[in-house]
């Protein structure tokens, strides 16, 4: 009986055996197989009397005796695997107790198809041109192509296995919304110096199974340094075109109108008519230029935007005013809807006139069957928005999506008819858009339109703060490293020397003393804890010493003694190991404050700003704009200025209002301010004008003024 059960038992496990679809092998305790299935068979390419009975060290699949002896005298299991008859075979050996001996379970698994699908997936990802790294759910960098090895300047060997995220491999901090895991795709673009200059565009992926569970990240990275870079050099060349263009044309324009206005003697109704046609073709090439110069601005980044608490019933009111006497004249109707409660909205006046004057022009354009023109303005969201309807044309769903791209028009006999380029709305769109807002349109073919837009509302952090802009082919000078460290002077050298700056080392503190006497350099680091301390004695004697006393000093320590440091004069303080882009964004600080005058430009016409702060950073001044008074108030807060050119006609806090309020300070009383107006000065106002260094009255030559300013520095610097 006992035999019976036992041969039944037996042929149970002969039948599981078989069924699976694994190789299995079971083997005695003296190392020799005591069964094997079909599948295990077949995998190992010998019948059953070829293994049966033979030690499993013969059966010909290297590296397998040596992991069933290892399970058997350790007791735990053993996997190894190698290329067998051609195939890509796994082996796991379980050891189990066998009455008080230790036998095992050999299981075999072909992974020939699974190997080659990975090879497969390895070999397109180590082939495409993008950059890809893959982190797994653990944030462990898992893989690495090629290019991302060229584009990091570093090996796979020295990525994978780290556990970081991608910013950081980027060396930047990261973001602060949270990982991919929790915000989805992630998107930068990536500006490296090291190991090369290049412009990357970085996106990281959430890796997500059907299932919906996260298994990682995935990072591409796609170099676009060339493209940048052309895209730059085109939008520099359109740039100047236009600006070149503009001049004769204003010329040409202000002739024609002179001539249509009997300045040159009266002149019969042909040519009256001849001459119109003129002047309105001029007229459309200066929008155009006009518009590709905003495309310009846009798309390089350059536009400049006064984002200020913004008033759109005024906007409104009077960009409808433009359009009035033409709507007379067709016997059309504009109709505007303001609430009296409108609150304000964040936005640049100029700006968003330019986009009502856009949608308004369109509204009447775009209908040529005449029909009344709707203006307006309500709250939507937390947001002002305004509509402008009209009864046109109309726009058909498909057209509706692309209407917003550059160059786009609805391919019609009417719309061609009308004329135009197609670039407006686009322009309208970024600016909307940097503004923090949002456009769209409703419409149906035939039934006229609805174009709107909605801008955020103001708040007091809508005050810009001008930011410095360094002379032009700055950085550079000289800095003197002072460290008794060689291979941290190095390092600092080498960050300076690459960012532009020339570096001097000095390895003590006699060697730095000498040099800062005779170099003269703009900024000194000095590491305090030079010849053993004596590092603060030598900043002492620096800020002591008439002659060295104005170079700025940025300490460099291990230890913390920022509190030390700026009591004994230091002009900042960064701890070690030392962050370079800290280091460096320092130093330019410092080199573009303290060395070179700071001039801060206020003034509403941003033609005057543009024409001043690049005639300024021409001559080595560093340049603040202000386009109004509450932002002057901001960069002033922000840097000290050496001289302050202010308008005295601006919206919201004027001229007369910043120049008393900074009289009024002890902190900024000395600041030298000089009024340029194109106004007769306001008299009733004239104690505080005779706050102001000199007053300059509009129109005035750049480079005068310069010479001007000049002087007024020196007189200051001479006090
Ligand atoms: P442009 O008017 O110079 O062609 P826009 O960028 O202002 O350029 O407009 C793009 C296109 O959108 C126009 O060519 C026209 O086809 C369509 N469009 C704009 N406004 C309207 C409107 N109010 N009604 C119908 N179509 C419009």
């Amino acid at each position: 009986m006992p035999e019976r059960d036992e041969r039944r038992a037996y042929s149970h496990i002969r039948a599981l055996m078989a069924e699976t679809g694994e190789g299995m092998i079971a083997v005695s305790p003296d190392g020799t197989v005591r069964m094997v299935n079909e599948a295990g068979q077949k995998l190992l390419g010998l019948s059953r009397s070829e293994c049966v009975g033979q030690p499993i060290a013969k059966l010909g699949v290297c590296g397998l005796g040596a992991s069933l002896e290892r399970s058997l005298s350790e007791h735990t299991s053993a996997s190894s695997s190698c290329e067998h008859g051609g195939r890509d075979l796994s082996f796991t050996v379980t050891p189990y107790d066998d009455q008080g001996q230790w036998g095992a379970v050999v299981t075999v698994r072909d992974n020939t198809e699974l190997i080659a699908v990975r090879r497969r997936s390895e070999a397109i990802l180590m082939s495409t041109s993008d950059g890809l790294m893959v982190f797994d759910a653990n944030d462990r960098i898992t893989f690495v192509n090629p290019t991302a090895e060229r584009i990091l300047g570093k090996g796979a060997e020295a990525l994978v296995g780290l556990v970081t995220d991608t910013w950081k491999v980027f060396g930047l901090a990261p973001d602060p919304e949270g990982t991919v895991a929790e915000t989805g795709a992630q998107l930068r673009e990536v500006r490296m110096e090291e190991p090369a200059h290049r412009i990357v565009d970085v996106r990281v992926d959430p890796v997500i199974d059907d299932s919906g569970t996260y298994l990682g990240a995935v990072t591409n990275m796609r170099d676009v340094t060339a493209e940048r870079e052309a895209a730059q050099m085109k939008n520099e060349f359109v740039s100047t075109v236009s600006h070149e263009l503009r001049t004769p044309l204003t010329s040409i324009k202000g002739y024609i109108d002179l001539i249509l206005d009997g300045e040159a003697g009266e002149i019969n109704e042909i040519q009256q008519e001849f001459l119109s046609i003129v002047k309105e073709n001029s007229d459309r090439l200066v929008d155009l230029i006009n518009d590709m110069l905003d495309i310009s601005r846009i798309e390089s980044g350059r536009i400049v935007l006064k984002v200020q608490p913004l008033d759109v019933a005024e906007r409104i009111a009077g960009a409808v005013n433009t359009f009035r006497a033409v709507l007379d004249q067709q016997g059309r109707e504009i109709h505007v809807d303001v609430p009296d409660d409108l609150p304000l909205a964040a936005g640049d006046p100029d700006r968003v006139g330019q986009v009502l004057i856009n949608f308004i022009s369109n509204a009447i354009k775009y209908s040529p069957q005449g029909g009344d023109v709707r203006v307006k303005a309500s709250v939507e969201d937390s947001m002002v928005r305004v509509d402008i309807t009209d009864e046109g044309i109309g726009i058909a769903l498909e057209d509706q999506a692309k209407l917003f791209t550059k160059f786009y028009r609805v391919d019609s006999s009417l719309t061609r008819e009308i004329g135009g380029t197609g670039l407006g709305l686009s322009i309208c769109k970024s600016i909307i858009e940097l503004l923090g807002g949002e456009v769209g349109v409703d419409s149906t073919a035939g039934e006229g339109s609805t174009f709107w837009f909605a801008l955020p509302f103001a708040s007091d952090r809508h005050v810009r703060t001008p930011s410095l802009e360094t002379p032009l082919g700055s950085p550079g000078g000289r800095v003197l490293v002072v460290d008794d460290s060689e291979d941290v002077a190095n390092l600092v050298a080498t960050y300076l020397a690459r960012r532009g700056y020339e570096v001097v080392k000095a390895f003590n503190a006699r060697e730095a003393r000498e040099y800062a006497l005779e170099l003269e350099p703009r900024v000194i680091t000095l590491d305090v804890m030079l010849d053993e301390g004596a590092g603060f004695e030598l900043l002492r004697e620096l800020k002591g010493d008439p002659a060295t006393k104005d170079i700025p000093v940025v300490v460099l320590s291990i230890i913390c003694d920022q509190g030390k440091s700026e009591r004994l004069g230091a002009a900042g303080y960064l701890e070690k190991p030392i962050d370079r882009d800290r280091l460096i964004s320092l130093i330019d600080e410092l080199v573009g404050s303290v060395v070179t005058p700071v001039v801060l430009v206020v003034d509403d016409d941003k033609d005057i700003v543009e024409l001043l702060s690049i005639t300024l950073k021409q001559r080595g001044y560093a340049v603040m704009a202000a386009f109004d008074g509450r932002e002057a108030m901001a960069a002033v807060e922000h840097t000290k200025p050496h001289l302050i050119l202010l308008d005295m006609r601006m919206p919201g806090m004027d001229g007369y209002e910043v120049l008393e309020t900074l009289k009024g300070d002890s902190a900024t009383s000395e600041i030298p301010v000089v009024i340029m107006s194109a106004f007769p000065l306001d008299r009733e106002q004239a104690d505080i004008l005779e706050l102001a260094a000199v007053c300059v009255s509009k129109p005035f030559s750049a480079d005068q003024f310069v010479n001007l300013l000049e002087s007024v520095i020196g007189d200051e610097g001479d006090r």
